[in-house]
């Protein structure tokens, strides 16, 4: 059942820009709710040279900004976090209408950890450690600082709007930046609440918030001279356009991409926790994930009753919008990522070797509803094992040894996330050292916190999110020498 908008909403459309809350004044973007496929609002996005403005804003304040303490930065990413937490339900309810998550979910899992990165990075920034300063060259004293880089851009995608936000905007503002947030053209409205708040805690031009799709507003943010780092969150083939466009004028860049990791279960794995873990881990946020627990391995023994009873489980998600009871799963963003996910399934189904076990269907009706798949019997070079879907749809693939399953893990363009499940600790220690993933969990998957670093190797990019090491992402390491 489709639950009626909330008439009391008020979403917020205006863009942040040198502390002032502005009209688009480019080409209006239609809002949708995925999950009923009606329009929410319309946000008109940033016009070339309101994205100008915009950077020269954030290049003024960087004076003055990168001049603060880290205590006095720190001071004020605390009322940032305070803010996001006083206004939880409003951002949740932004977040679910606006991605379809489920509101519990959006509620529960997402705000906390979005406060607690703010949190973090105060602290962190007043934390940094690094090498000591002292006489490596006779009558010489060398020190090293770490001082920030100037504007940053930071471009994020739609799965996760507001978290995206605050993995760019936390770390590149307690180093001393200043920053041009791009959210997606899809999914801007949690930012631009975010942006409100933050116009009465942060200095004039310290952030500003800008709307628009990739082409017309990321590329020319990308471009502009005084932006001296790029961030992004988003496809490869996205990170390669930026990539290009920002070689133009050698700008710093921050690439998190895609992912496809694999989840590899070894013949002794307790059975219950994984098919538990995949039910999960496969289907948050409708599998929209890029470290969604979407390839199986499964070892021999245990390939046949890990296919009966992960087929189970998964028929036994609850589809359905944001605030139906006990909701599980919610439609994906759009009805394009939907028609892609069909089609990922429909070539699988055509292979003529796979079986699809529960789902691989659209669910009839209106808002964007793909039901939670399991495809059994994939091969290693099959479409479905090597590319990412980005969507509820998990494949399992037999394995007979580990070094077998150790080099097809491997066999990616991808190095993001990764699991190996079994109950020796051994094996587990050893499949990890040689999986070529920028994390691998040990019987769990998905777990992130703020104090380790998120990112990953090949195509999924290179930049660390959270951590002290987004810190160092985010900063440039500078020698100092005195003579004496
Ligand atoms: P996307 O690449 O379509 O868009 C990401 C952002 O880039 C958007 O804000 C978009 O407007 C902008 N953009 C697009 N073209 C641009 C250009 N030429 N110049 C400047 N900006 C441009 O990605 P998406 O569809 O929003 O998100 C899904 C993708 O993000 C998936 O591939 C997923 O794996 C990846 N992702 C990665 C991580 C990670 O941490 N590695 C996290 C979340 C999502």
């Amino acid at each position: 059942m489709a639950h009626p908008i909330d008439v009391n909403i008020q979403f917020p459309t205006e863009l942040l820009i040198d502390q002032q809350l502005v009209k688009g004044e480019g080409p209006d973007e239609p809002i949708l709710n995925p999950a009923t496929g009606e329009l929410l609002c319309v946000v008109p996005e940033a016009s070339h040279e309101q994205v100008n403005r915009a950077v020269s804003a954030a290049n003024r304040a960087f004076g003055a900004w990168s001049q603060t303490t880290p205590g006095e930065r720190a001071g004020l990413l605390l009322k940032l976090a305070d803010a996001i937490e006083s206004n939880a339900e409003q951002f949740a309810r932004l977040e679910s209408l606006n991605c379809g998550k489920p509101f519990a979910r959006a509620l529960g899992d997402e705000i906390p950890a979005i406060a607690d990165c703010f949190r973090y990075f105060a602290g962190a920034a007043r934390c940094m450690t690094g090498s000591i300063a002292g006489e490596y060259l006779s009558g010489h004293t060398s020190m090293i600082r770490r001082d920030p880089i100037g504007v940053i851009a930071s471009i994020a995608p739609w799965n996760y709007p507001l978290m995206m936000a605050a993995w760019k905007t936390a770390p590149a503002l307690a180093a001393g930046n200043t920053v041009v947030l791009k959210p997606s053209e899809q999914t801007p409205l949690t930012a631009l609440l975010f942006a409100r708040l933050a116009a009465d805690i942060l200095p004039k031009g310290v952030l500003n918030v800008v709307c628009g799709r990739g082409t017309s507003v990321g590329q020319p943010l990308v471009e502009h001279p005084q932006v001296r780092m790029v961030s992004v969150t988003g496809d490869v083939a996205t990170g390669r356009k930026i990539l290009q466009a920002a070689s133009g004028t050698l700008k710093r860049t921050h690439l998190e991409l895609g992912g496809k990791a694999p989840v590899i279960v070894f013949d002794d794995a307790n059975l219950e926790e994984l098919v538990a873990g995949v039910r999960t881990f496969g289907y948050y946020n409708a599998g929209q994930d890029c470290t969604a627990a979407c390839r199986i391995y499964a070892g021999p023994k245990i390939y046949e009753k890990l296919v009966a009873d992960l087929t189970s489980a998964v028929s036994s998600i609850k589809m359905g919008s944001q605030d139906e009871e006990n909701v599980e799963l919610g439609p994906l963003i759009s009805d394009r990522q939907r028609n892609r996910v069909a089609s990922f399934v429909e070539r699988a189904q055509m292979a003529g070797h796979m079986e699809v076990t529960t789902g691989g269907k659209l669910r009839p009706g209106p808002g964007f509803f793909y039901e939670p798949t399991v495809i059994a019997g994939a091969r290693q070079d099959d479409e479905i094992v090597q590319r990412e879907v980005f969507g509820p749809v998990v494949s399992v693939t037999r394995f007979t040894d580990a070094d077998q399953v150790i080099g097809w893990a491997n066999d990616s363009e991808y190095g993001l996330a990764s699991s190996v499940w079994t109950q020796d600790v051994g094996r587990a220690m050893r499949v990890a050292k040689q999986l070529q993933y920028g994390c691998t969990w040990i019987n769990t998957h998905f777990m992130l916190v703020n104090e380790m670093p998120h990112g990953g190797l090949k195509s999924s990019g290179y930049g660390k999110d959270m951590s002290m090491y987004a810190l160092e992402d985010y900063s440039v390491a500078r020698h100092v020498m005195i003579k004496l």
